[in-house]
């Protein structure tokens, strides 16, 4: 004040200017911030009553400022459902009671009555005695909009059946959906922080990683066709995947989208499907294999029948004819084998075979069955190789309840294989009965020494008609069906078939089934039923 006491009028008139000036300075640029401003800033009293309207508010609330001034806002804006005028003066008192300024979310109406949300920050001031609030009311509707956008967006990650995850440009897992845990088994705590490949990557087809980041980094989006990652079992999940590059309003990458899913039962599926067809082409080639290979066989002994008894007349000397007649027998012995077996198989694969049970003495039955092969040893010019049946101690008398003409039918069909297959050496057969979880089994083994079986023909000898040499030159008569029908045998008496062999060092053929009725004092040994025999 001292100051201004010592001042010349003309001073104070000028500081009056300067003051004046600043202060339309200051009220343009109120003016203008308010004019330019795209929030509805509204001024009222104490009571309510609008005293200031701008540009936006007219936009936003659909009223002129003719319209509005000077009424009350409680009958303009707000909703019917939210506040009445006893409220506002409320919400006026409390605005009135706090310092600092305001912001609330509030729910108003535009002429005609549509309702919306706002965010509106309220402020006081006074001038003179008089107390006025002003209000910045910011439409929400697009907010909103959006944010029901994302919650839906959310709602759909979470429920996808497929498996989304996000990573920053480095490849650092940011998000991971429920689907991504469901899959792989890792929580999304276990793997958000961590690089990508470190914690999912499966099969390694760097070539293919290359040329995804390649894309990626070329702001594309990459498909991966069929490909394996790891989940933390350790297991791997067949998938197929879209990665996306997040890219920013610069167009900067900010990093990567990956949904990823889940083929593994398509895949097993297709696998299946494929081992299927293959089966099929196999047992399609089989079945030309066996029209081939039985033409030929019928063909042989029907041509010596018809050749040899073409060659008998009235003049054929005696001898002559004994020796074709034996032929023909043969031939004819031959031909009835060979239909028996296939009739047999198809009395088996209609369900009408059935096992008739007698006791019989095993070693007496075992013995009529070498008696037999010795005779066919002899006619097949087998008498060199040496011949033994192998009865265990133990077993020395014993009786079991069986199918004696089956169990004779499956022994002769491979004890007549290891002779045909062996040209020097040995074959042996024999038994013995095991204990397995309290059941008791007997397990019969037919070996010999000669050609052997290599690993891969192992697998499909005992299927109808397959030959390890099925070529029409073959060494080798038959026609695939003495080993699948010895194992429809077995399988009639509830057991099984299996081979130990190795090309060129001969074949085992055991054969297993549980028995019943033991009729003897013997002791049963507790063995392992596959491996005993070789140990
Ligand atoms: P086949 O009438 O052709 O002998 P099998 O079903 O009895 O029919 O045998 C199928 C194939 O299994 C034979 O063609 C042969 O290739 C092989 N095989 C069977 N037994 C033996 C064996 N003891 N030694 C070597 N190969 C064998």
């Amino acid at each position: 004040m001292n100051g201004t006491k010592n001042k010349t009028i003309a001073e104070l008139l000028f500081e009056i200017e300067i003051l004046k000036e600043k202060a339309i300075k200051s009220e343009k640029l109120n003016k203008s911030i308010v004019k330019t401003s795209t929030d509805a800033i509204i001024t009222i009293d104490r009571g309510g009553c609008v005293l200031s309207w701008n540009r936006a508010a007219k936009r936003i609330f659909g009223y002129n400022s003719n319209e509005i001034l000077g009424k009350s806002i409680s009958e303009f804006l707000v909703s019917i459902n939210q506040l009445k005028k006893e409220d506002l003066d409320r919400f006026l008192s409390t605005v009135l009671k706090r310092k600092v300024e305001q912001t609330f979310e509030f729910l108003v109406q535009r002429k005609g009555g549509e309702e919306f949300t706002t965010e509106l920050s309220i402020s006081k001031w006074k001038s003179g005695k008089s107390i006025y609030f002003t209000g910045v009311f910011r439409d929400l509707t697009e907010r909103k909009k959006k944010d029901f956008l994302l919650k839906k967006l959310d709602l759909a990650l979470k429920n996808s059946k497929d498996i989304i995850l996000m990573t920053d440009p480095e490849g650092v897992i940011t998000y991971v959906n429920p689907q991504f845990t469901k899959t792989y088994g890792y929580e999304s705590c276990e793997v958000v922080g961590k690089h990508t490949p470190r914690v999912i990557k499966g099969t390694n087809d760097n070539k293919r990683f290359e040329l995804l980041w390649e894309t990626l980094l070329n702001k594309k989006s990459f498909r991966m066709s069929h490909y394996q990652n790891k989940k933390r079992d350790g297991g791997l999940i067949d998938l197929e995947s879209t990665i996306d590059p997040i890219l920013n309003d610069e167009r900067d990458i900010v990093g990567f989208l990956g949904i990823q899913h889940d083929i593994t039962k398509r895949i097993k599926y297709i696998t299946e499907l494929e081992e299927a067809i293959d089966k099929a082409k196999e047992s399609d080639r089989l079945k030309s294999q066996f029209l081939s290979t039985m033409s030929h066989e019928l063909r042989t002994p029907l041509n010596s029948i018809i050749g040899l008894s073409n060659l008998i007349d009235r003049d054929t000397p005696l001898d002559d004819i004994i020796e074709y007649t034996q032929l023909i027998n043969n031939s004819g012995e031959h031909l009835l084998k060979l239909i028996e077996n296939l009739f047999d198989i198809s009395l088996i694969e209609s369900g009408k075979a059935k096992v008739f049970e007698k006791t019989i003495d095993l070693p007496i039955f075992l013995n009529e069955v070498h008696e037999l092969m010795k005779i066919y040893q002899e006619k097949t010019g087998k008498s060199h190789v040496a011949f033994n049946l192998i009865i265990p101690l133990n077993c020395k008398k014993i009786a079991i309840s069986t199918d004696a003409l089956k169990l004779k039918h499956i022994l002769v069909n491979l004890l007549k294989n290891a002779f045909k297959f062996t040209e020097k050496g040995e074959v042996n057969y024999g038994f013995e009965v095991c204990n397995k979880q309290a059941v008791t089994n007997i397990k019969f083994f037919v070996s010999d020494t000669g050609i052997g079986i290599d690993k891969v023909h192992q697998d499909f000898i005992f299927n109808g008609f397959a030959q390890v040499d099925g070529s029409y030159n073959r060494h080798f008569e038959g026609i695939g069906v003495g080993l699948t029908l010895a194992k429809k045998l077995v399988h009639l008496f509830d057991g099984h078939i299996w081979i130990d062999s190795e090309l060129g060092n001969g074949s085992t053929f055991f054969f297993s089934f549980p028995i019943s009725n033991i009729g003897s004092d013997i002791v049963i040994d507790n063995c392992d039923i596959r491996d005993s025999i070789n140990n």
